[in-house]
Order: structure tokens, then sequence, then C-alpha cells
């Protein structure tokens, strides 16, 4: 695959395994960061795999550092929107920030990377571009209406996107990962992991290169068929 790939959120947890799946499958990767140099640092010295500062949710950066890639790498024919955080709270104790930001960075971030590499995947009639949902948009989940709301969104984003690029040879889906081993999931206290480990046919949580062996899948030249899809990666714990 001589492809150009950038991975929002590359550097660490589901992001580095997607990164690492796609250099393997032989794209050249470009892995994007929010504000953790020192893992950015080890992971490109590691990986060989050149990070770039921004933030997905502001639509500016998005703009300069996609075109900075262009500039240094070449054009992006792959975009996994990775990046995406938490902050988690019932409505009650929810506030707008908390609301404001999640939908900003995980919701935000697809339209505005989307914005960025789709233009030219179209003039150039080839391109991927993968959304990372959740369970959690699938489903809901106590404690995370901006999430889930955030979430849900991206599986409408990625219908609507598919629609647009279907013609171009651009195909947009989205996969939705259940539980994942990685650190978003270290910061669920222990009590509560063990509840919806409970809940999960296969018995265990899953993990970060699973996901990304699907991401693998959706990237590659022979997914040509595949858009507009949902793939739910979740050890059987939400099927519909
Ligand atoms: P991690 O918290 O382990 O890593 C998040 C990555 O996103 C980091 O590289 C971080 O950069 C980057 N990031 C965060 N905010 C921004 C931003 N504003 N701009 C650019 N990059 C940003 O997350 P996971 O690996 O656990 O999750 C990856 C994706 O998978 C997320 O979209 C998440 O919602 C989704 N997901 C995860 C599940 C799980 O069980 N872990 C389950 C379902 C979905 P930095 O290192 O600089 O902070």
């Amino acid at each position: 695959m001589a492809r150009i790939a950038i991975v929002t959120g590359g550097t660490r947890g589901i992001g580095e395994a997607i990164s690492l799946a796609l250099k393997e499958a032989g794209a050249t990767v470009v892995a994007n960061y929010a504000g953790n140099d020192e893992r950015a640092r080890e992971f490109s010295d590691r990986t060989g795999i050149k990070a770039y500062r921004w933030d997905v949710g502001d639509y500016d950066a998005c703009q300069e550092g996609v075109a900075k890639v262009q500039e240094e790498v070449g054009p992006v024919d792959i975009l996994v929107n990775n990046a995406g955080i938490t902050r988690d709270g019932t409505i009650l104790k929810m506030t707008h920030d908390m609301w404001d930001e999640v939908i900003r960075v995980n919701l935000g971030g697809c339209f505005n990377m989307a914005k960025a590499v789709f233009p030219g995947m179209r003039e150039r009639k080839w391109g991927r571009i993968v959304n990372i949902g959740s369970i959690n948009g699938q489903g809901g989940q106590y404690g995370q209406v901006n999430y889930a709301a955030a979430k849900s969104g991206i599986h409408g984003f990625t219908k609507a996107l598919a629609q647009e690029g279907a013609k171009a040879g651009v195909t947009v889906n989205a996969l939705a990962p259940g539980y994942i081993d990685t650190d978003m999931v270290a910061a669920v206290p222990a009590d509560v992991l063990e509840k919806i480990v409970a809940k999960v046919p296969v018995g265990r949580l899953g993990s970060a290169q699973e996901i990304a062996r699907g991401v693998a899948f959706l990237c590659a030249e022979e997914a040509g068929f595949v858009t507009g899809s949902t793939l739910s990666m979740n050890g059987g714990q939400h099927m519909y």
C-alpha cells in the first residue's frame, strides 16, 4: 500500500496501534497528537513515524497542520480520525465546558480534518477515511451524554460523507470499538471496569492491535466496496 496516511491521536493507545498497522501494510504514516511531546518524541524515535502536534478541535490548526504534512510528506490518501477525549459526569454535574470540549474535539475534529483532506482525495479519485466511534455512541452510557452524543454524531457524519465520496473513489467508514485496554479505560474505576467486563460475552477487554487490524482492512485497496458502514469490534457486547 504505497499511500500516505494521517492518524490523529496516533502516538499512543489505539492510535499508536493504528499507526503501526498502517505502516506494516506499506503506508507512509504521519501521527498527529495534542500536547504530550515527550511521548510523541519517544514514539517517533522508536517507530520512525513522524509526529505532528496540533489540536484537532481547532479548525485553522487542522488546515495548517495538513498543509504542512502535504508539503513535507506528500498528498494525504488516508485519514484516520482517532483522536478522542472523555470528560465524564452525569448531566447534573456536567458543565457546559465539559460538553463543549468533548463535542469540539471528538466530533468537530472529524469535520476539521475531513475538510482538509477530502478535496485532494476527490481530485485524485482515491481516498480512505475511517472515523473511530464507540460502543457508547451506539448504545449510550451513564455519565457520558457528551461523549455518547459526539460518538453517535460520528456515525451519522460517516454515512453522510460516504455518500459524497462514493462516486470519487473515497470511502468513509466508522469503526466502533468496545472497551479496549488503553489509558482511557485505565481511568475507569476498577469496580466499574469489573462490571463492564462482566457484560462482555468474550469475557475480556479488547486490545488496541485488534482495533488496528480492523482499521487496516477498511483502509486497504481491496476495501473499495465498503463505505458508509460501521464495523463494531466489541467482544459481542453490543449487537444490532
Ligand atoms: P488515549 O487517551 O489513549 O489517546 C488519545 C490520543 O488522542 C493521544 O494521542 C492524544 O494526544 C490524542 N488527542 C487527544 N485530544 C486531542 C486533540 N484535541 N488533538 C489531537 N490529538 C488529541 O485514547 P484511546 O487510544 O483509548 O482512544 C482512541 C480513540 O478510540 C478515541 O476516539 C476514543 O474515544 C475511542 N475509543 C476508545 C475506547 C477504549 O476503550 N479505549 C472505546 C471506544 C472508543 P496526546 O498524547 O498528546 O495527549
